[in-house]
């Protein structure tokens, strides 16, 4: 029988944008029992939300330092740790729980700097613990499909890699100064960029999973359309990768319409694929001089990685909590065998450390071209 690991959380509390995600996600399969949270910057709020969520009084924590201290020192401490607090508190929370030994699975992105990322990555590996950081949309079927595909080398050698995350959720300028919106687009507090930080990185993140290609080179144009914003709030980036393909990424916050505004083209040159987050069970696959096919996240003949990625039936559709909980289903199967010494096949598919070091080394490459007027750097 599989063993139930335990798991905490800290930040997604009541209200939070992602919280419940984890939360769904992590209890998806049953491999997870949900056992300690310091979920809110608001002690008093963080604990009365632990409680309603059924977490036992003496482990809803006020803060994530009460945490670390209870749970260090205790038996039957914590397995998994999820950080899902802003951004520029990453460094240090996920830092603190693995130098006391946890493994820890960390929002996007790692951290606000390539340097604070490289630290964590090394710490995790000197300590032999995993760190994984949370490119969900890694565990869409039909994204391993995609992967599964390139790497069979059924659409030949890679050409171009078109990705891009633009939506429209900061686009009303009046409401810019709104505080939820206005740090974004503040260096002090969001660091060197904004959009590209935040949600181009999701498809900075998939051109490299799908691809297995790593940015060599980015030229990027940064614009801050709404009046007052000091980071962009729209970008486009060139890139050169190291496998030669040549990359186009657009990204923006004002793009009224786009609603989600996730997608995937990679053209090679024996054919085509397409994915769209909005209709993620789906894959457009389009075979040099043949029809385009639709390829159903649950049908027959899809790769073993689509397959293991995939729960329900033909049909019903699937979504964001079902790929997240594929990435919650993986790192239990790495931390199960990391505890009996064994090494697990599922790292492969996560995406782990490396990935936030090497996304976040290409936000700040493109930040230095943007203020360079586009000038190519390479990484
Ligand atoms: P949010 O502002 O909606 O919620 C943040 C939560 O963290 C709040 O409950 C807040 O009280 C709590 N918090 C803040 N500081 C804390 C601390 N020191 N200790 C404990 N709790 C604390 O933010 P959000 O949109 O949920 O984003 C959180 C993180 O998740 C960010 O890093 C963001 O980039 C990431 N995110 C990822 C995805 C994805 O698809 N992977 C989507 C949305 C957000």
């Amino acid at each position: 029988m599989v063993q139930a690991l335990t798991w905490g959380l800290i930040g997604g509390g009541q209200g939070s944008q992602i919280g419940d995600a984890h939360r769904f996600a992590a209890r998806l399969d049953g491999l997870y029992r949900f056992a300690a949270g310091a979920l809110d910057i608001d002690p008093a709020r963080g604990k009365a939300f632990a409680r309603d969520l059924g977490l036992a009084e003496e482990r809803a924590y006020g803060s994530w330092q009460e945490m670390l201290e209870r749970e260090s020192a205790r038996s039957d401490r914590l397995d998994l740790v999820t950080v899902a607090t802003p951004n520029a508190t990453h460094f240090e929370i996920t830092r603190a729980f693995l130098e006391r030994g946890f493994h820890v699975f960390c929002e996007k992105p790692l951290t606000t700097t390539p340097e604070e990322a490289e630290a964590l990555a090394a710490l995790a590996s000197s300590q032999g613990l995993i760190l994984a950081v949370n490119f969900g949309y890694s565990g869409y079927a039909m994204v391993r499909q995609a992967r599964a595909m390139v790497r069979a080398g059924e659409l030949g050698r890679i050409r171009l890699i078109v990705a891009e995350f633009a939506h429209g959720s900061h686009a009303d300028a009046a409401n810019a100064d709104n505080p939820r919106i206005r740090w974004r687009y503040d260096p002090q507090q969001a660091g060197v960029s904004s959009v590209l930080a935040d949600a181009g990185i999701h498809a900075l993140h998939l051109a490299s999973y799908v691809t297995g290609q790593s940015v060599a080179a980015v030229s990027a144009d940064f614009v801050s359309c709404v009046a007052g914003r000091e980071l962009e709030d729209d970008a486009m980036l060139q890139l050169r990768y190291d496998g030669g393909a040549v990359g186009r990424l657009w990204t923006s916050a004002i793009a009224i319409g786009q609603v989600h505004g996730l997608c995937i083209r990679v053209f090679g040159e024996q054919g085509g694929l397409r994915w769209h987050q909005e209709a993620p069970d789906q894959l457009h696959w389009t075979p040099l001089g043949a029809p385009t096919q639709i390829l159903e996240r649950g049908a027959a003949g899809l790769s073993p990685e689509a397959s293991r990625a995939s729960r329900i039936t033909l049909g019903h559709p699937e979504g964001l909590i079902a790929a997240f909980g594929n990435i919650y289903r993986d790192l239990h199967d790495a931390i199960a065998r990391r505890g009996r010494g064994e090494d697990s096949a599922r790292l492969a598919e996560l995406p782990l450390a490396d990935a936030g070091v090497e996304t976040l080394r290409v936000v700040h490459a493109a930040a230095e071209s943007a203020r360079n007027s586009g000038r190519w750097v390479e990484l």
